[in-house]
């Protein structure tokens, strides 16, 4: 028996490499990951130990699983549900029984329900009873919130969905990995892509439809996986702006004979971000001046990454999507690290998709390219997505087949939706199509509501709004036509320093701008900048309807002047005192009921009446003031200048003598520059 590495002894021993991980850990092996070698020796041993448990644990496993039957059904008569878990369907799953049943029943009793009913005490302990359970009521652990939270249908629908995660939490199955593969352009994603696709799909239909659906699954040792195929990196990021996760690996391509380029660092950046692992493929190892040594020291100097065979923790494997070469060992990590993940799904509630792509087809009308994460999606379903609702007329698989159902990570395009939905809503599966109306209906109206008051945010009055919120921050989502104009540029902003104002570029990237900058832009409460870059009409439909500024410009110094000037007119101006005029108080008039008026010879320069006037005694700073009322004889005027005399009364009757020296200071407002 040769050494062998954890997942590969896994295999050998039929269970999961994490479950063997726990076991070496408790025989007291220290092993690192499941990437980690055990030596020939420790294996012979495992193979014994885990040979012998394997009947005794047969043995046992039987009388423990009824023991725990038992238990379960004997608190079963006792159902805990919490405030929030009253809405019908939500209560629905809490006690096990299907909607539709309770529906049913209670119709038969001569009670109608509405699936999102909100069920008073009354009536949740009424069907409880119907179905043998006692009901108690929880205090609800959200109270607080719950009173002043108004939830839509919407959020409600979203609440269920996560709720089944908990109510069912031993019935989660694990579900295959949907993959999106990232990288440099040019490093061959497309390539590896096509190549898996053409390899590894089974029943390529002769004939069939072959218009993408944007994601494909493929087989490899009995076990599925599923990739996306639309352009990685804009969907990831648009979907990360939404808050939307359809990926759980990415698969980072590097070309050996180029290594890592700015685009892999900012892919891996999107990655490690959203928290989704990370496999390395370094490609196109057939290449003569392919550096496969060079590329793992990349990774560790730019990226941090450590391949695992220089003790490591990141899976690197080098790949020829030329030749296909690797691309079985690419697979086959791509299932062990979805092994590990545990990537799990409720299978048995209803469908819950997310979209990867959506359009209006000429031939088919609006339609939605989705992978279904939770359920079984079936035509005749009711749908909502968002605002738009959808009765599931046609299911095309990624083969072009037509097909009645598709079950968790399967891609599939669905037919049948009222409009084209907005990959930003996830597509849920509801009773029926009275549901689908409330639940669209609703976010309708409010979002019509919310589009009626939105004013725009433009790039003055974000500043504006940012002066009178004293919170000076400037966020820029920052385009460029190339990788050298977009540091220049970055750099150029990085130079614009000021303690009161903050820039941030929360994002910047190479090309067009597009929709996902727009919905960055709005989340982030910013500002789109371009640099010699066009603004797609999708982006500029979106900026519009979100309110969001976009300035494009084609040379660096008017983009930075422009961008200063806005920064600037958001500082605060600062005041200078500036010496107009000098004079002496020759007399001090006391004056009944006015009181006292100083007659002044003016020495140089002049008097405003807008002046400050300090006031010096035998060479000494005494104090300021301001002018009330001045006067050239009688007359009031506005201004008087040397060597004339005036008549000043300030503005507090401060002490004054004869002999004073006044020096006369003109207030402006100088704009700061940066
Ligand atoms: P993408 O921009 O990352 O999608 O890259 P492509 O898949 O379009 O590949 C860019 C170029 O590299 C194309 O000319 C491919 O034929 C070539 N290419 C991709 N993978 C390999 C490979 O493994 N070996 C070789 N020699 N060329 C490759």
């Amino acid at each position: 028996m040769p050494r062998l590495r954890v997942y590969e002894l896994a295999k050998k021993l039929n269970m999961s490499a994490k479950d063997l991980l726990q076991e070496l850990e408790e025989l007291g092996l220290d092993v690192k990951n499941h990437m980690s070698y055990i030596d020939e020796e420790t294996v012979g041993l495992i193979l014994e130990i885990f040979e012998e448990e394997e009947e005794s644990v047969k043995k046992a496993a039987k009388p423990k699983k009824e023991k725990e039957k038992e238990e379960e059904e004997e608190v079963s008569q006792e159902v805990f549900v919490k405030p929030e878990e009253m809405q019908l369907n939500t209560f629905a799953v809490k006690i096990g029984v299907p909607l539709n049943r309770i529906i049913q029943d209670m119709f038969t009793k001569g009670i109608a329900l509405k699936p999102m009913q909100q069920l008073d005490e009354k009536l949740a302990k009424e069907i409880a009873r119907m179905y043998g359970y006692r009901l108690k009521l929880q205090q609800s652990s959200i109270q607080v919130e719950q009173e002043e939270i108004v939830e839509n249908e919407l959020e409600k629908l979203e609440r269920y969905f996560e709720t089944l995660y908990t109510v069912h939490k031993n019935e989660l199955t694990i579900r295959p990995p949907v993959v999106t593969v990232m990288g440099h352009v040019d490093h061959g994603k497309t390539t590896l892509l096509d190549k898996i696709r053409k390899t590894r799909v089974a029943e390529q239909e002769v004939g069939g439809i072959t218009q993408s659906i944007g994601a494909y699954q493929v087989s490899h040792n009995g076990k599925k996986i599923t990739f996306i195929d639309t352009p990685g990196h804009e969907l990831f990021t648009e979907m990360r702006a939404k808050g939307v996760q359809a990926t759980d690996i990415v698969v980072l391509v590097v070309a050996a004979d180029d290594g890592v380029m700015p685009q892999t660092v900012e892919a891996y950046n999107h990655a490690k971000t959203a928290n989704v692992p990370v496999i390395v493929a370094i490609n196109k190892i057939d290449k003569p001046n392919a550096n496969v040594e060079l590329t793992k020291r990349q990774l560790v100097d730019k990226l941090n990454l450590v391949p695992e065979d220089w003790g490591g923790d990141t899976i690197v494997v080098p790949i020829s999507a030329r030749t296909g070469a690797g691309i079985d060992e690419l697979l086959e990590m791509i299932l062990l690290v979805s092994e590990m993940k545990e990537i799990k799904c409720y299978p048995k509630g209803p469908a819950r998709c997310v979209i990867i792509e959506s359009k209006l087809d000429r031939a088919l009308g609006p339609v939605a390219n989705v992978i279904v994460k939770d359920g079984i999606l079936k035509i005749g379903d009711y749908l909502v997505s968002g605002p738009v609702y959808c009765k599931v007329r046609v299911l095309v698989d990624d083969k072009g087949r037509s097909v009645k159902s598709a079950e968790p990570s399967q891609p599939v395009m669905i037919v049948g939706f009222e409009e084209v939905p907005d990959i930003r809503y996830m597509v849920y599966a509801v009773p029926d199509l009275e549901t689908a109306r409330i639940v669209t209906q609703q976010l309708k109206e409010r979002l019509d509501r919310d589009k009626a008051t939105k004013r725009k945010v433009r790039l003055e009055e974000l500043l504006k709004m940012m002066e009178e919120s004293d919170k000076k921050e400037l966020n820029i989502v920052l385009k460029a036509d190339t990788f050298g104009s977009l540091s220049a540029v970055q750099n150029a902003i990085a130079s614009i320093k000021s303690q009161e104002i903050k820039v941030n570029v929360v994002h910047s990237a190479i090309g067009t701008i597009n929709n996902s900058d727009v919905m960055l832009a709005s989340a982030s409460n910013g500002i789109i900048v371009g640099f010699r870059v066009k603004v797609d009409t999708q982006a500029r439909k979106a900026a519009e309807s979100e309110g969001v500024q976009i300035k494009t410009y084609e040379i660096i110094y008017d983009l930075l002047d422009n961008l200063k000037l806005a920064l600037e007119g958001m500082l605060k101006p600062e005041v200078v005192e500036e010496l107009v005029g000098r004079g002496e108080i020759k007399k001090v008039f006391e004056i009944k009921k006015v009181g006292k008026i100083a007659g002044v010879q003016l020495l140089d320069g002049f008097v405003e009446k807008s002046c400050v006037v300090k006031i010096y005694r035998n060479g000494t700073f005494v104090s300021s003031d301001e002018i009330e009322s001045l006067k050239h004889y009688k007359q009031d005027v506005d201004r008087v200048d040397a060597p004339q005399e005036c008549g000043i009364k300030l503005k507090t009757d401060l002490e004054i003598h004869e002999g004073d020296e006044l020096e006369f200071y003109r207030k402006t407002q100088v704009q700061k520059r940066l």
